[in-house]
């Protein structure tokens, strides 16, 4: 790990007067992945900013009847906070589904967003990875990608998004509040993270100089009745293959309101408009929810090691629902 200089910052405006001042400088939170990527010298800062000390650790009720949870909330408490289990316990129930208690304990909710991919060839420095290296190639679509993308890659990058708690942000319609040199402004978490093009280097729509000081859930009642699901290898600290976060509500035996939103299968937490579109109105039956999850994954393209992620997600899609819908009334 090459030198560092760091400096602990007391207010958001110390941390954005800091990072004015120190090019190539890093804002660091609970550090669980800025760390490791550090270690392995894919990130490289010369200044580290420490942003655990600026007042953006509550959790309150919004203006607007939603609830505002502050960057440098840990994942624990908001897993835990009784507004998210009562009001969006989909967003509880996927941190809860992340990395390891220690993890959860010490990450914080914007540095789970601006956590980087787990490709296997981003953390080889021998290997190509047009991400860390521009230009250089990408090893991953012709060799091992079985935890890779099947929808919204590119030629250029097929690596995916590793976060749970996105994907429910996603399918709860959250925005991500921002603080930088030309004042504030909020970004809706579904356009928050980019889909790679030809540059998978630049991932996210925030500007190097900006700061995210808050993420807003808007108010959304039916959302009571919602579920994470998450397949992957083996029962704790691993990825997600596929997972879903869905909220559904039913009357009268049809589609009143849906979100879903899929992780494991794209470079961003991958909001399922197309699905829901098909869901919007239509019986809920069986074969509403798989005829919804064939027109999701109607552009998948698979590789060698993945393809079997697309049938995967849509069983996983159409077997939430059914419970869902199954479940009625009960949260
Ligand atoms: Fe790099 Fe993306 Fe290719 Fe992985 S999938 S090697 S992150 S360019």
């Amino acid at each position: 790990m090459r030198n560092f200089s760091y400096t602990r910052a007391g207010t958001s405006k110390d941390a954005l007067s800091l990072i004015a001042k120190l090019p190539n400088a890093k804002f660091l939170g609970g550090g669980t992945n800025l760390v490791d990527l550090m270690r392995e010298n894919i990130e490289q800062p010369d200044a580290l900013i420490d942003v655990t000390r600026l007042p953006s650790t509550e959790i309150t009720e919004s203006a607007e009847d939603g609830v505002l949870i502050g960057a440098e909330v840990k994942n624990t408490a908001v897993a835990n906070h009784p507004l998210i289990r009562q009001r969006f316990p989909l967003l509880s129930q996927a941190i809860l589904f992340g990395a390891s208690g220690q993890i959860r304990n010490m990450a914080t909710v914007a540095g789970n967003i601006m956590q980087r991919t787990r490709c296997y060839y981003f953390y080889d420095e021998a290997a190509k990875c047009n991400k860390r290296s521009p230009g250089s190639g990408c090893d991953a679509l012709d060799g091992f990608n079985r935890i890779h993308a099947i929808l919204g890659g590119s030629e250029h990058c097929i690596a995916t998004h590793p976060s749970d708690m996105c994907v429910a942000l996603s399918a709860l319609d959250a925005t991500v509040r921002v603080s930088g040199p030309e004042g504030e402004r909020t970004i809706a978490l579904n356009t928050f993270h980019r889909l790679p093009g030809d540059t998978p280097h630049i991932e996210t729509a925030l500007q190097p100089n900006e700061l995210i000081t808050s993420i807003e859930l808007p108010p959304l009642s039916f959302v009571k009745h919602s579920r994470y699901r998450k397949v992957r290898d083996r029962a704790s600290y691993a990825f997600a293959l596929v997972s879903v976060a869905a909220a559904l509500e039913v009357e009268n035996g049809r589609v009143l309101n849906v979100r879903l939103a899929l992780g494991g299968v794209a470079p961003k937490p991958w909001r399922a408009y197309e699905a829901e579109k098909v869901l919007s109105g239509a019986e809920a039956s069986a074969e509403t929810f798989r005829r919804a999850a064939d027109a999701e994954l109607s552009h998948a393209r698979g590789f060698q090691h993945n393809s079997f992620k697309i049938e995967l997600a849509k069983r996983t899609i159409a077997s939430v629902l059914s419970e869902l819908a199954e479940a009625g009334d009960k949260p």
